[in-house]
């Protein structure tokens, strides 16, 4: 009897023109959407002499979001950027969204580029998060990203597939952000190698934008994608930025699909946790950390930079102030979210609370310039890695966390429990 297939292995055999698919076989796939960013400068000056002779595959292929260093640091940057306008004006590419849009990775998302049942590729490796919305998305290297741009196919290796089941419910103040830290911790940062991550189980308590938060981390496993069924949460979602269901076919696994590894996680057990210095996956119950001194607190980025991230940090927020010691930066992951932030108030509580908004964009977390840290200063951040020098400083030290756990740290000035009452 012929077995059921995953996710994974469904969408690579549609859009590789084969009936059944195997893990580890290699396919030519068209994906939908190519991603680049800041990047695209490097990318295109490795193929000019190629663009010049046959241009570019299809001008709606690319998907370029200035957001790694913006507004421009330093005239280095301001080159980089000049040099995409130039290139998009040129090739007419058709989806570009210059300074001020936000991160890329969300800016794919809100403008309906990435739907369900699609293949993205992107020369970042959170290109993954659109597993968020169940597409097939997955982070490659400049010089493919390259010739993809010239021949608009790449080839990909069927992933073996990994199973997680979440079960029961979340605890008050605890996030998307802690359950995805407390499966890194768990399976290790290489644990998920090349391997589709599923999610099943009750999926349908988490919000397409905590579906983002987990699916973002996907690769600090070492995952090639990791993916949400779609379901009504999606299908509202997508609704909600004006895309209905008839402009995307989904594709969920089969019932009878066979994993590599199942894992299940009981949602009710999990706490607060951190991943400490230097790596995404030593991660542990806030209690161990507890009372651990800060100087920098960073709510935002592509992982935790969405409205409900906001509102949690808000909760806590409103009325009080940031410890003396601790700089708070609020990094929203796009202008729409900024926006919308503004409406509802958000933004007025972190300022009057002695925060700091920053343009959307990816600000501090590839530490290129506003909030790099100095020898010796620890960083809380609701990012998505802490290796040694991603902020700017190799004697730094980043700490990575929920926003409700940094919200309620920035206003103790050290490491805390958000699920305590918080200081007067
Ligand atoms: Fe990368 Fe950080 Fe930008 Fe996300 S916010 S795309 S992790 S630099």
């Amino acid at each position: 009897m012929d077995m059921g297939m995953t996710f994974a292995e469904k969408i690579l055999a549609k859009y590789g023109g084969e009936k059944k698919v195997v893990p580890g076989q290699i396919l030519t796939v068209k994906p939908d959407h190519l991603l680049m960013h800041d990047n695209a400068a490097p990318i295109v000056s490795k193929i000019q002499p190629e663009l010049k002779e046959y241009g570019i595959f299809s001008k709606d292929l690319p998907v370029i979001v200035l957001d790694h260093v913006i507004p421009a640091a330093a005239e280095k940057n301001a080159v980089q950027h000049k040099q995409i306008r130039e290139f998009v004006k040129k090739y007419k590419i058709k989806h570009f969204f210059d300074v001020g849009y936000g991160v890329c990775h969300q800016i794919i998302v809100e403008k309906g580029l990435a739907l369900p049942g699609t293949v993205v590729l992107g020369s970042d490796s959170h290109t993954c998060s659109y597993g968020a919305i169940g597409a097939f998305s997955s982070g490659i290297d400049r010089t493919e990203a390259a010739a993809l741009l010239l021949t608009g196919e790449t080839w990909l290796k069927v992933p073996q597939s990994i199973k997680i089941t979440l079960k029961g419910q979340l605890q008050r103040m605890v996030t998307a952000k802690d359950v995805i830290l407390s499966i890194i911790g768990d399976v290790s940062a290489s644990g998920a190698d090349y391997c589709s991550v599923e999610f099943h189980g009750n999926v349908h308590r988490f919000s397409v934008e905590e579906r983002f938060t987990i699916a973002n981390m996907g690769v600090e496993m070492g995952a090639k994608n990791a993916v949400f069924p779609v379901d009504d949460v999606t299908i509202k979602y997508l609704r909600s930025i004006g895309i209905s269901k008839s402009k995307y076919t989904s594709i969920n696994p089969d019932d009878d699909a066979t994993y590599d590894r199942e894992l299940t996680y009981n949602l009710t057990m999990i706490g607060p946790v951190i991943a400490v210095p230097h790596s995404v996956d030593k991660v542990k119950p806030i209690k161990d950390v507890e009372g651990i001194e800060i100087q920098q607190c960073l709510l935002g980025t592509c992982t935790n930079g969405r409205l409900s991230d906001f509102q949690i940090a808000a909760k806590i927020l409103k009325g009080k102030t940031v410890h003396p010691n601790v700089r708070l930066l609020i990094l929203p992951a796009s202008r729409k979210i900024y926006l919308d932030a503004l409406k509802e108030g958000l933004i007025k509580t972190f300022i009057e609370a002695g925060g700091t908004v920053l343009p959307p964009g990816c600000g501090p977390c590839l530490g290129a310039h506003q909030g790099v840290l100095a020898p010796g200063e620890r960083c809380l951040s609701t990012s998505n890695r802490n290796f040694k020098g991603r902020m700017g400083c190799n004697e730094a030290e980043i700490y990575l966390a929920s926003p409700a756990t940094v919200a309620m740290s920035a206003v103790h000035g050290k490491i805390t429990d958000p699920r305590k009452e918080v200081r007067k």
